[in-house]
This record gives structure tokens, sequence and C-alpha cells, in this order.
């Protein structure tokens, strides 16, 4: 069982949340979904992914095949539907199973993990701002105040989306924080830290408490979170791969198990009878 928390809310400056979250605790998924269009219908797209997301993958459909059922359902429901054209949604996911995480996203909403008190983003926006990062001309401080930081470059419900998968080897303890713009446009990824800092382990309160800091410096958009502890076993990868101390202290031993190995305590003596030998040969000679 891994404890979790999740909890969106329309911010300050809407009365409406297009934003949706959802988790399924007993198929280990977890889900953000961040809706846009006129009127309701980014409520509606929204809705729809979610719905769609989590009855594909609750029928073991791959997770990249369930986005892209999701993408077609809110195409079809746009098309059948007067005042829905043009909504289309983010999707950010994380399937739990075998000590892993198995992301998938579409669009600019997230995908954090806390681990050893630090953060660092696992997902990559699909937003102008971050191919401009990509290619250089932007750097991470100039995009989070530049005029077009919200253009996504892909979305669910419009165009062709490619949703981008990642397998993410987990340690017992990690957290997996998956969230709307909402959040990390109003707080930095150190502001964001130092808030899962003070919660000293406590992830029944991080959804909360994450979106009450959003509101507190402005709440300009619907903000959602969703955060995952994680309480299995280790990865073997990262078991294999460690922290750089453990792996340090791993060469350190491996290199001592290496001088003691027999052939080479073997060749030792040989050395050191031959340099005697040498020694006496000389002094007698
Ligand atoms: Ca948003």
């Amino acid at each position: 069982m891994n404890h979790y928390s999740m909890l969106t809310d329309p911010g300050a400056r809407y009365t409406d949340n297009e934003d949706t979250v959802a988790a399924d605790p007993d198929q280990n998924i977890w889900l953000v979904a961040d809706g846009m269009g006129g009127h309701a219908a980014g409520e509606v797209a929204s809705a729809i992914v979610r719905d769609t997301f989590l009855a594909q993958m609750r029928q073991g459909t791959p997770a990249e095949e369930a986005t892209l059922a999701a993408h077609a359902a809110v195409v079809a429901a746009a098309q059948h539907q007067d005042g829905l054209e043009g909504m289309g949604s983010t999707l950010v996911a994380a399937a739990i199973s075998e000590a892993h995480a198995h992301l998938v996203w579409v669009g600019d909403s997230r995908c954090y993990l806390w681990r050893n008190d630090q953060l660092r983003v696992v997902s990559r926006d699909h937003s102008l701002v971050q191919s401009l990062i990509d290619d250089g001309q932007l750097t991470d401080e100039t995009a989070r105040d530049h005029p077009q930081r919200n253009v996504l470059t892909q979305v669910l419900g419009l165009g062709e989306p490619r949703p981008e998968t990642h397998r993410l080897p987990l340690l017992h303890g990690d957290w997996l924080i998956l969230c709307s713009d909402g959040l990390n446009d109003e707080l930095t990824d150190a502001e964001i830290a130092s808030r899962l800092r003070e919660v000293a382990g406590n992830v029944g309160v991080v959804a909360e408490r994450l979106i009450a800091d959003a509101l507190a410096h402005g709440g300009r958009d619907n903000v959602s979170v969703v955060a995952v502890a994680y309480e299995g076993p280790d990865a073997e990868s990262e078991q294999a791969s460690g922290t750089a101390e453990s792996r340090a202290a791993d060469e350190s031993r491996g290199w001592k198990r290496w001088l003691a190995s027999p052939p080479l305590l073997g060749l030792g003596a040989a050395l050191l009878v031959f340099l005697i030998f040498l020694y006496f040969d000389r002094g007698i000679g």
C-alpha cells in the first residue's frame, strides 16, 4: 500500500476548475489532467482523458496506447457535441509496479521525484519554452517569466500528440509529485522542495500544503497535486547504481577483496622472496 494525497483547487482567479486528479490505489495508478477550451469544454476534456485512460489501464492496455485512446475520445467528443470544438487536455500519469514508476505524459503537467531531500523533474514539458530551453535560447530562470510560457507543443484532443514515457526505478521512501502548471508556475522547484522538507515524511498533507502555497503566491490558475509515497522494495537497478557514497564504499571493498585474493597473495610472496634473494645475493657477492 502506497500512501498518497491528492487535491485540486480552482485557484484565486477562477471559479471553475478544468483540472482533474484521480487515483486507483488497487491498480497503483495516479494522474493529473489539465483541460483547456472555451466555456466548460476544458472540464469535459480533462474528465474524458481521466476516465478513458483509467478504463484502458484497468484492461491492461499499455500506458502509451491508453493515452492515445484518451486523445481519440476527446477528438470524437469535440466532433459530436456543439461547443466542445478546440478542447484539449494534458495528462501526466504514474503506474507503479515491480519497483518502478511507469510514467506517461502529454503537455506541461509534471512529474517530480523527491528522493533523499532532493527534488528533480522527471517529465519534460511539451511546451514552447521547453523547446527554447532545449535549443539553448532560454534558461530555466528566464523561461519562468516568458510571455508564452503556457503555449503547449502537444495536447490530447488536438493535432497528433506523441505521448512520452519513462520507466523510473524506485527506492523505498521515494515520493512522486504529479502536478498541473498551476503549481510550478507559482512555486519554484526550491520552494516546492522546501515545503516537502517541512512536512517531514508526512505525504498525507503534501497536496493540501503545496496548493495552499500556490494560492498564497497568487493562485492565478487551477492547481492540482497528487503526492505518492512509494513503500515497496528498492528497484535492483537502483541498488546497483546506488548513491555516490555507497558506490565509493563498494569500490573500496572491491579493491580490498582484490588485494586479498589468493593469486595476488602468492605473487606478492614470490616477489618478496625474490627481493630478499637479490639483497642477499648482492650483499654476499
Ligand atoms: Ca493550467
